[in-house]
């Protein structure tokens, strides 16, 4: 090869390699680049799918409780006094102490519930009374039209528990939630027999805490009574709640 020749032939293979190079440079970069994208895409939309299934997964089981949950969830019976019997103590305008015990006994029923209880509200005599077993009985009441001057609210188990210590917290927690929220005194000297000896406190199973609460007098607490019976509702679930949930 002449010297112009062989300057050639060197030339062009250098250009050749110039090309080949650059060819698989841009080869390696589009590889590169499919490869990149490869290994992001299908992995991150997995990944969604994961964390959505796992969402909602997490989300059914919080928003729809399993038997297990529901099983498990606190048991508590509300006698709305004298329901189905007759109509208590009633006021010269017709006012009835059943009719106020009804409203606050279902508002408490709905206050429970929305914390999860497993609530049956119950009549006076209801036939369910008989053996009834759960993790607490409260049956409500309102005291006498006819005392003037009388205000106040109080609480009582029976006297001869088998289950002292249990009563007696339901009925501290009961005092102390709804003096709270109500700030109504407490009047336990008109605690009677009636109330020791409540009937309800014989039928239901021994071992079911039980207690009465006198919510407040139907003449002089009667604005309470009347115009905010949701806080009144409110003062009886919380002693509910203090006693199925720790307390005192
Ligand atoms: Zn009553």
């Amino acid at each position: 090869m002449s010297v112009a020749i062989r300057h050639r032939a060197l030339l062009v293979g250098g250009r050749v390699m110039l090309i080949v190079a650059s060819a698989s440079l841009l080869a390696a970069v589009l590889i590169g680049a499919r490869l990149f994208s490869a290994s992001r895409a299908p992995p991150s939309t997995a990944a969604e799918q994961s964390t959505a299934e796992n969402e909602s997964s997490a989300g059914s089981s919080s928003l729809a409780p399993s038997d297990d949950v529901l099983a498990d969830a606190p048991r508590v019976g509300i006698v709305a006094g004298h329901a189905g019997y007759d109509p208590g103590a009633m006021c010269s305008d017709g006012w009835s102490e059943a009719e106020l015990n009804m409203t606050l006994a279902q508002e408490v029923e709905r206050l429970l519930q929305r914390r999860g209880y497993q609530v049956d509200l119950l009549e006076e005599y209801d036939a369910q009374l008989s053996g009834y077993r759960a993790d607490a009985l409260v049956s409500v009441h309102a005291d006498s039209c006819e005392v003037p001057g009388a205000t106040g609210f109080k609480v009582a188990r029976v006297t001869d528990s088998a289950i002292p210590q249990a009563e007696d917290r339901l009925v501290s927690c009961l005092y102390e939630e709804y003096e709270a929220m109500t700030r109504l005194p407490r009047h336990p000297s008109s605690i009677t027999d009636n109330m020791t000896n409540y009937h309800a406190f014989r039928e239901i199973d021994h071992y079911t805490p039980g207690a009465i609460i006198e919510v407040g007098f139907m003449l002089n607490d009667r604005d309470l009574l009347t115009k905010r019976p949701k806080l009144v509702a409110r003062g009886i679930a919380a002693g509910v709640v203090c006693f199925v949930e720790g307390g005192p």
